[in-house]
């Protein structure tokens, strides 16, 4: 390692997880550096989910270590909730709070969370609203909008948080095709920022020109883990190259 790398931020050492007796997550191990986008493929049931969820303690790992910035991911609340401050998610299905508007959704856990008063996290919230190109429906509910609309917003609702990384799940996998890149490039230029991502998809597109790593899960291990040119050059196997030949 050569010393201006920066340090992991995340590391999963031999993480399991089995539900019921499906051992789902089978020993992971790897680490996610400040400032790097990974990206996650692999086929539907593979675990890439589970171990996203893991790292957020959406689903509790059964063995192995994950920390997060030195610190293990585990049941204490307190640590738990400032983990969860330092790592953001966007999910598939948006999960924006239906009840509340675009601003309301942005606001909530900046002003709850970090006691952020409210007049303050209303003029970060319509900044990050201005970043993703939805500053104009501030005041509309989520089913005022189209799911890349939906999207765009959960990203800044996860933005809202100065979060270190996102944790991203098939961002765009619910969203019609024509909705796909409206979402993809608000990614693009939060890597382009600098922005810590670990990001799930199928888009190898993206995987080509944004990743700094793109890793192959099979059956709950990590089977394959390359720089984006090295990892479609050479898919190190027959089966990881059907696979981005099915997405392509
Ligand atoms: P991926 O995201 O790669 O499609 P997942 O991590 O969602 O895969 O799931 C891996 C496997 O674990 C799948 O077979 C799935 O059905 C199973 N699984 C995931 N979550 C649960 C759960 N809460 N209870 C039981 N089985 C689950
Ligand atoms: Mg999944």
């Amino acid at each position: 390692m050569s010393s201006s790398e920066p340090a992991p931020y995340i590391v999963c050492t031999d993480v399991r997880k089995a539900f019921g007796s499906h051992e789902v997550l089978k020993g992971v191990s790897t680490q996610f550096r400040t400032g790097e986008v990974t990206v996650i493929i692999g086929a539907s049931g593979s675990g890439k989910s589970t171990l996203l969820r893991a790292i957020n303690r959406l689903e509790p790992h059964d063995s192995g270590s994950i920390t997060i910035d030195g610190v293990a991911v585990g049941d204490d609340a307190a640590t738990l909730q400032r983990q969860r401050s330092e790592v953001g998610m966007v999910f598939q299905q948006f999960n924006l709070f239906g009840h509340l508007t675009v601003l309301d959704n942005l606001t909530l856990a900046p002003r709850r969370v970090r006691r952020t008063p409210r007049s303050q996290a209303r003029e970060q919230a319509m900044a990050l609203l201005a970043r993703v190109g939805m500053q104009d429906h501030a005041h509309k509910y989520p089913w005022q909008l189209s799911g890349g609309q939906q999207q765009r917003v959960a990203i800044a609702r996860a933005l809202a948080m100065a979060p270190k990384v996102i944790l991203f799940d098939e961002p765009t996998s619910a969203l019609d095709p024509e909705m796909v890149q409206e979402v993809l490039d608000v990614m693009r230029e939060l890597a382009h920022g600098g922005m810590t991502m670990i990001v799930v998809t199928h888009e190898m597109g993206f995987a080509r020109e944004v990743a700094d790593r793109v890793m192959f899960f099979d059956q709950g291990c990590i089977a394959h883990d390359a720089p984006p040119a090295e990892f479609f050059a050479n898919p190190g196997s027959e089966r990881i190259r059907a696979f981005i030949r099915r997405m392509s």
